[in-house]
């Protein structure tokens, strides 16, 4: 059975209180969530020692990034092999703003999963198309092409630390979701990709993010090739992110 998933990515908002803060009010409410997901929490990484001390085994945590290379001369980077040593299970590659402020290639994200995956840590890989793409009618294709590339180094027994999270450009941050259709229809294609790039497509987890809120995370989650939820502004507010944690239906 596909894990459900839902994350929140802090991007580079918080402070050490803020960081307390939030993962002791999530933690303190995710053994009550009896939906069977996966909470994972992806701070700014110079907050994971903290959130990683109020974690405990009930959270997972994640870094928004991680350098292309195992080690070296590379003057502000973060190692995967480092988040793994400060307790993280996730590492995010791809994100729309990694790729559009960081120039970060799809050969990157390549690069990135397979140093992710190489220390032990689960790739939530994203992928996205902007609204000039999708008005163009290139979205799917647009899509495909993050995932073969992105994923193209993956070897048949690595495809379970593998995470796709299709975010919309367009919807990210700006209070505008894909329609729960167009998500659905979208998750289906990513598996259909996935499939052919010899995956076990069925097991790999979906998430969709962009503008999800607790107010239309269910009508997005209900989705059957939807297995939850990568969460940015609202991972920021701990009652409204707990309230979309609830929002995956249970057992589908
Ligand atoms: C994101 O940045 O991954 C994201 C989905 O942001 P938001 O939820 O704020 O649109």
């Amino acid at each position: 059975m596909r894990r459900k998933i839902v994350a929140g990515n802090w991007k580079m908002n918080g402070s050490r209180d803020l960081a307390q803060a939030l993962v002791g009010y999530v933690r303190s409410q995710v053994e009550s969530i009896d939906n069977g997901v996966e909470v994972v929490i992806i701070p700014p990484a110079i907050y994971i020692g903290d959130a990683a001390c109020l974690a405990g085994d009930a959270l997972a945590l994640g870094i928004q990034s991680v350098g292309q290379w195992e080690s070296g001369a590379y003057t502000g980077e973060i190692s995967a092999g480092m988040a793994k040593d400060q307790g993280c299970r996730y590492g995010l590659v791809g994100h729309s703003e990694r790729r559009q402020i960081f120039a970060e290639t799809d050969d990157m994200v390549a690069a990135k999963v397979e140093r992710l995956i190489g220390n032990d840590l689960d790739a939530i890989v994203c992928v996205g198309e902007t609204l000039e793409q999708r008005e163009a009618g290139e979205a799917e294709s647009v899509v495909a092409g993050q995932v073969r590339k992105g994923l193209a180094a993956v070897t048949p027994d690595q495809w379970s630390r593998v995470i796709v999270a299709y975010e919309p450009v367009w919807a990210i941050g700006t209070g505008k979701t894909a329609s729960a259709q167009d998500a659905q229809a979208m998750h289906a294609s990513i598996r259909k990709v996935l499939a052919g790039m010899g995956a076990p497509a069925e097991e790999i987890s979906l998430l969709y993010g962009g503008s999800v809120k607790a107010d239309n995370a269910a009508a997005l989650f209900a989705g059957p090739d939807i297995d939850g939820g990568l969460i940015g502004g609202a991972s920021l507010v701990a009652e409204e992110f707990v309230s979309i944690c609830r929002a995956v239906p249970a057992g589908a």
